[in-house]
């Protein structure tokens, strides 16, 4: 029997998850899949969109400023062009949508997840901002609009896998791996003294360059923490950490009679994107396999805390819940940048944030004024979180060191 054709918009086109999501929807076409690609978004690339046009005839897209709308527009006349926030909004809107691959980096990806499950439909989520910034209002859409998320993150698509094996209910908690990244050995002292390029060679995953850096930091891991606790319905006292360098094993779900469930892969993402893609199925990849002969052993460590302070400052930020992750996803997009300029050491990072949560503390009272208007309440609770992202970014901005 032939697949049944499936619409799929995909934003974040251009970046590391978006072009992956391209690939293995090509590999599936070609064993008989049906995947039909309806909406493309991408933040600045106009070319490589432009290609991504060409060849997947999208009939909506998106892009980020107007002039490059324009530029699309009168380059392809057949093609509905979208710009912007709110056009992000619109194509997640989209008529006949079966799938929304939610690809983007940072706060930006939320409001167009909210959208999709508005909808009721399936996101298959890589924007991790979408559940560390407004972790509570996609609960609740959720619960209320009966949409789906299927986890791409490696580490909550391997508990997603792992958690087939049992019922919520006899989970002790969740064990997320974390590979260290690339200063796991480097001396604390030498850590003011890492440069960028450094910091953005990690010892085992290829990915974007912020969240290369928030390995670095394990700020990423925290933000793992918080999308886990959302996703899975787990207090953050049974989530868990445990430094694993091989990055063999993406997680663990323990479960109460004391069985380890793992899942393991080579560390290619287009192996979660495309459980995300054909789930609840699985079909083969034609991707390289993990060979178990030549993994002599796999190590295990605590995660010393006082080498990621980062990790502390976001599990803060998670248990105070309410707009408190929002400001530390934002600070912390405006810190790696600055670290990357080569403007503020690495360590600025850590420290930065934990000056921009305390003075947020005293600084959160005076936004909830502002953003007590009636209306829908929804949009109220999304537009005090996009607030407090705004506040976070100019802070770091400007924040001394
Ligand atoms: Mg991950």
């Amino acid at each position: 029997m032939p697949c049944p054709e499936r619409h799929v918009i995909i934003l974040g086109s251009t970046g590391s998850i978006g072009t992956q999501t391209i690939d293995i929807i090509e590999r599936l076409n070609q064993r008989g899949y049906a995947f039909s690609v309806v909406g493309l978004a991408a933040g600045k690339n106009v070319e490589r969109l432009a290609e991504q046009i060409k060849r997947y005839h999208p009939y909506a897209v998106c892009i980020g400023k107007e002039t490059e709308g324009e530029i699309l527009r009168q380059r392809f006349p057949k093609v509905r062009v979208f710009t912007g926030e709110k056009g992000l909004r619109e194509l997640a809107r989209l008529d006949e949508v079966d799938l929304i691959v939610n690809a983007l980096v940072g706060a930006i990806g939320l409001p167009p997840t909210l959208d999709g499950l508005s909808l009721g439909r399936t996101v298959a989520l890589a924007n991790k901002e979408s559940l560390v910034v407004g972790g509570e209002l996609v609960t609740k859409f959720l619960d209320e609009y009966g949409g789906a998320i299927l986890p791409i993150d490696s580490e909550h698509n391997a508990i997603f896998q792992c958690l087939r094996a049992g019922r919520l209910s006899e989970v002790r908690r969740v064990i997320l791996t974390a590979s260290g990244g690339p200063f796991l050995r480097v001396h604390k002292e030498e850590l003011d003294r890492v440069r960028p390029e450094e910091a953005l060679c990690h010892p085992n995953w290829a990915m974007g360059s912020r969240v290369t850096i928030d390995s670095a930091t394990m700020v990423n891991k925290g933000f793992e923490v918080i999308e886990a606790h959302f996703l899975f319905h787990l207090p953050y006292e049974r989530i868990s950490i445990i430094i694993h360098p091989d990055s063999v094993i993406h997680s663990f779900v323990e479960y109460h009679d004391g069985s380890l469930l793992a899942e393991l892969a080579s560390p290619d993402m287009r192996i979660p994107i495309q459980y995300a893609l054909t789930y609840p199925k699985r079909v083969e990849t034609g991707l390289p396999r993990l060979d178990l002969e030549k993994i002599s052993r796999m190590e295990f460590e605590t995660l010393d805390h006082e080498h990621f302070p980062a990790f502390a400052t976001v599990l803060k930020a998670a248990k105070q819940g309410g707009t408190s992750p929002a400001v530390i996803n934002a600070a912390d997009e405006v810190l790696v940048e600055r670290f990357l300029e080569g403007g503020i050491p690495f360590t600025g990072i850590a420290s930065g944030l934990q000056t921009i949560l305390s003075r947020w503390e005293s600084a959160e009272a005076d936004l909830k004024e502002i953003s007590s208007d009636a209306g829908n309440q929804d949009e109220v609770i999304l537009s005090t979180l996009l607030a407090a992202d705004r506040w976070a970014r100019k802070a770091a901005r400007y924040l001394s060191f």
